[in-house]
């Protein structure tokens, strides 16, 4: 039996940060949310959703290593695939029940703040790596290092930071702006990742394909291999591509703003 449970009450304590706590896969999966107002409450629960999904969905027979360790960018990518449904008109249009116009204008605000996003990300793991590294030569703005020294930390992440989102970021969060385990990376490969599974589903179930049975089986056939039974690598093998690449995040990002 799996149960699936929501957390969506107000406690005074509650922390305002949705997750999904997987604790028996698959049987025991919660989803924690504290609604605060907004569009990101949505984005949020869809996100988590996405966990949730894939925690309860996941072959009960694999082991615990399997099923909950291991890197993230697999559970990340079924997040992802299961948030920027806010960035698919069609689903606007049915869920939402948005005009088409506002739809389409919604989704390029979503799109808009998943390339901010991406790009952050995509910075924090040069800097990080860096960081680690006691790596302080200074980068170009192609990100490519050079002969120059950043005077310290501070001001590498700062520059990095800032050279990749057009967003000035503030020094004293030179530390603070880590994430354990170099996590990153993992949402770096799961934006990656997600574009290819969304496109598998779109020419095999077309772009309501969040609507159809169908796309529920061919997510589930992935769902099971838990955290760490296949690696997102092995993953796109199984779904017909010959390994993850950026060219299709890219192309997604691209053709969006070009339409
Ligand atoms: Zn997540």
């Amino acid at each position: 039996m799996v149960f699936v449970i929501l957390d969506v009450e107000e406690r005074p304590k509650k922390v305002p940060r949705a997750f999904c706590m997987p604790l028996k896969v698959p049987e025991e999966v919660y989803l924690v949310i504290k609604p605060q107002g907004g569009q990101d409450d949505y984005q949020a629960f869809l996100h988590e959703s996405g966990h949730t999904e894939h925690f309860a969905n996941t072959d009960g027979s694999l082991s615990y290593e399997l099923k909950h360790m291991g890197d993230y960018s697999v559970s990340e990518t079924y997040a992802f695939l299961i948030e920027y449904l806010l960035a698919n008109p069609l689903f606007l249009q049915k869920y939402v029940e948005m005009p088409k116009e506002k739809a389409q204008e919604f989704a390029g605000f979503i799109m808009e703040q998943k390339l901010q996003a991406f790009r952050r990300y995509a910075a924090k793991v040069i800097y990080e790596l860096k960081l680690h590294r006691n790596d302080l030569k200074k980068l170009d703005k192609e990100f490519l290092p050079t002969e120059g020294e950043y005077t310290s930390a501070a001001a590498m992440y700062v520059d990095i930071l800032t050279k990749a989102t057009k967003i000035k970021y503030a020094k004293e969060s030179y530390l603070l702006d880590v994430d354990a385990g170099l996590y990153a990376a993992d949402y770096v490969r799961a934006w990656l990742f997600e574009v290819m599974v969304r496109k598998r589903l779109e020419e095999k179930f077309g772009g309501d394909w969040f609507s159809k049975r169908e796309s529920g089986e061919f997510l589930k056939n992935m769902w099971k291999w838990g955290n760490s039974g296949k690696s997102v690598a092995e993953l796109a093998t199984a779904i017909g591509y010959a390994g993850v690449d950026i060219c299709y995040l890219t192309d997604d990002f691209l053709q969006f703003f070009k339409a």
